[in-house]
């Protein structure tokens, strides 16, 4: 028996491994190549299928950081399926010739297409054994990386729609200063610094939230020069970084990625060029550098021309 328990991956040590890439590496930036792949990975474990050559998953995985990640980042969409291994987590199989390489030596994007990944054996039959697991492992993952107004949709991409943003993302909450949203809401006058909505019914504000601008999952402090007052509509278009307001000029910029119709035009490229909505107090307008993190990290670069 003794000898079983020190075979099986005990559930916390599986955490515990998967924990590992939660870390924002490389101080500011984001690093979300490998919680992509592994969301991508753990979305078809769920449907089956445990292993996949490179090639069969690039271009949802270009897709994922498309969306998801900063501008040009499916560029090094490869790298997440060979580094993945130095974490532990992840085998590859394939040429020798590329797999006997060191851990530095990252392969082309043509040689990566003929390796073949999956997880680790160990945390594979951990994962095969209690299937439970793969769902909460795509909740800590996506609460660590991603605002809570993406969350839902980086799972419903991955195929693990209907997974509840659980226990870790109501944690996540308890650690926000529940005054955030109230204090940026006033000093806002209560409506969208874009379209000026301020919907009420019976007085109550309706679809208007606080936005951070440097995301919580990114140590932004619940400071007003940290937040937005953004409609429903226009928060999600910030946190996928349709657009960015810039630092200094609070001039809105919108991405040369987005397209639309006249309706488009009516609800965002009709502000591009145009200063947001500032806050009542000048201690309350959004600080450059939480804005410049944005511009970096969140928003999907060239910017149209003004
Ligand atoms: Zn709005």
């Amino acid at each position: 028996m003794a000898m079983r328990r020190n075979l099986l991956l005990q559930e916390s040590q599986l955490l515990e491994r998967f924990d590992r890439i939660r870390v924002w590496q490389q101080g500011d930036r984001r690093a979300v190549h490998k919680p992509l792949l592994v969301l991508l990975m753990l979305g078809r474990l769920a449907r089956g299928e445990s292993r996949a050559r490179f090639d069969e998953i690039e271009d949802d995985l270009r897709r994922l950081l498309d969306q998801f990640g900063p501008a040009s980042a499916a560029a090094s969409r490869h790298n997440p399926f060979w580094h993945l291994r130095t974490d532990g987590l992840w085998a590859l199989d394939g040429p020798s010739s590329i797999i006997g390489r060191p851990p530095a030596a990252t392969p082309t994007l043509t040689e990566a297409r003929t390796l073949t990944g999956s997880f680790a054996p160990d945390v594979l039959a951990a994962l095969l054994k209690n299937s439970a697991l793969i769902a909460q492992i795509a909740q800590r993952i996506v609460a660590g990386h991603f605002p809570e107004s993406l969350q839902q949709d980086v799972l419903s991409a991955v195929g693990l729609e209907g997974t509840e943003a659980g226990a870790d993302a109501a944690s996540d909450r308890a650690r926000r200063d529940p005054s955030f949203r109230p204090r940026v809401l006033l000093a806002y006058e209560y409506r969208c610094c874009v379209c000026r909505h301020d919907l009420r019914l019976d007085g109550q504000v309706v679809g208007l939230e606080a936005a951070h601008i440097r995301w919580v999952q990114a140590k932004g402090p619940d400071i007003e020069p940290n937040g937005l007052a953004l409609c429903s509509l226009h928060h999600k278009l910030f946190d996928l970084g349709v657009f960015t307001v810039l630092p200094g000029q609070y001039m809105l910029v919108v991405s040369q990625h987005v397209t639309g119709s006249d309706e488009v035009r009516a609800r965002l490229m009709g502000y591009h060029g145009a200063g947001i909505v500032l806050p009542q107090s000048r201690t309350s307008y959004p600080a450059a550098e939480f804005l410049a993190w944005h511009q970096g990290e969140v928003f999907k670069k060239p910017q149209r021309e003004v």
